[in-house]
């Protein structure tokens, strides 16, 4: 579990970034922020491995609070995905992947045949395990990034906007692999996007967020497109205005169509 207890930030020049948030992140289950650019999304996730020091409140994993928890310890144990790969480029994917299990004392030997197990459960060809970072796509260096967060088995994962910066195909694929790695790994995920359909189809719960970080709505995916909160909501969701997003349920599976009827994706079942 994760949870905020009243955090604030204010950074230097005085933005104002969270003004008081608090949320329990259930453990393994897969909790979306989802708002606008700017609403402090990636500020409220850096506060869990300590990259952003709250200016008030406190940020707790089960019964710890990380503000006692050495950094680089807590991030050895925090799997991070951001939205460029953030790969090392003079590294092979072998290397990157195992990154942290090798800082963390484990053989080489070892490390590696680990990271060519996790190639394979993120769905990524072994004989990719000699390339550059450079020599991959967009997409599958998304793949290792995943795979390199998932090296030290952390019990929880952070991804920044992970698919934001890949093709929508490419992007379809990889929600649907995180799906399925999650039906298998059961991680406390806290996932960071400003795309409500990828909100809607990965969280089993979500968090809608306004400027500041005040949350708008917190609920699952089946509660907030059925009931919206408020128009705020309702607006973002795209259930008013030209998407009109609605629920429809086929063959008893929740799924979520545009205006004109267009499938858009399941609903993550409650
Ligand atoms: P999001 O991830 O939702 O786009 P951020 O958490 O990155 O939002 O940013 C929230 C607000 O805080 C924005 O107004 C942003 O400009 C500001 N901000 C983020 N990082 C800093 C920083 N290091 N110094 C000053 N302001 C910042
Ligand atoms: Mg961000």
């Amino acid at each position: 579990m994760i949870e905020f207890r009243n955090v604030g930030k204010t950074y230097p020049d005085g933005t104002i970034a969270v003004g008081d948030f608090s949320l329990v992140a259930p453990s393994g289950k897969t909790t979306v922020l989802v708002g606008s650019s700017g609403s402090g999304k990636t500020t409220l996730m850096r506060m869990v491995n300590r990259m952003v020091t709250p200016t008030s409140g406190s940020v707790w994993i089960d019964d710890l609070d990380v503000a006692t928890v050495e950094p680089v310890a807590l991030r050895r144990r925090i799997g991070y995905v951001m939205q460029e790969a953030g790969l090392l480029p003079h590294r092979r994917v072998i290397d990157n992947i195992a990154t942290v299990p090798l800082l963390n004392g484990v053989k080489r030997a070892q490390a590696h045949a680990q990271a060519l197990e996790l190639m394979e459960l993120v769905g990524l060809d072994q004989a990719m395990a000699r390339r550059y970072p450079r020599q991959l796509s967009g997409g599958q260096q998304q793949r290792v990034g995943v795979a390199r967060a998932l090296a030290s088995d952390p019990n929880i994962l952070l991804m920044d906007e992970p698919f934001g910066a890949v093709d929508p195909i490419v992007r379809a694929e990889l929600q649907t692999e995180l799906l399925r790695l999650q039906r298998e790994l059961h991680k406390t995920i806290l996932f960071v996007t400003h795309d409500i359909s990828e909100a809607l189809l990965l969280g089993d719960q979500l968090v809608i967020l306004r400027a500041g970080a005040v949350t708008a709505q917190v609920g699952s995916a089946l509660e907030i497109v059925s009931n919206p909160a408020d128009d705020f909501v309702a607006d973002f969701v795209g259930l008013t205005g030209e998407r009109r997003l609605q629920l429809r349920r086929v063959d008893g599976v929740d799924i979520v169509v545009d205006g004109a009827g267009r499938p858009l994706g399941q609903v993550a079942p409650s």
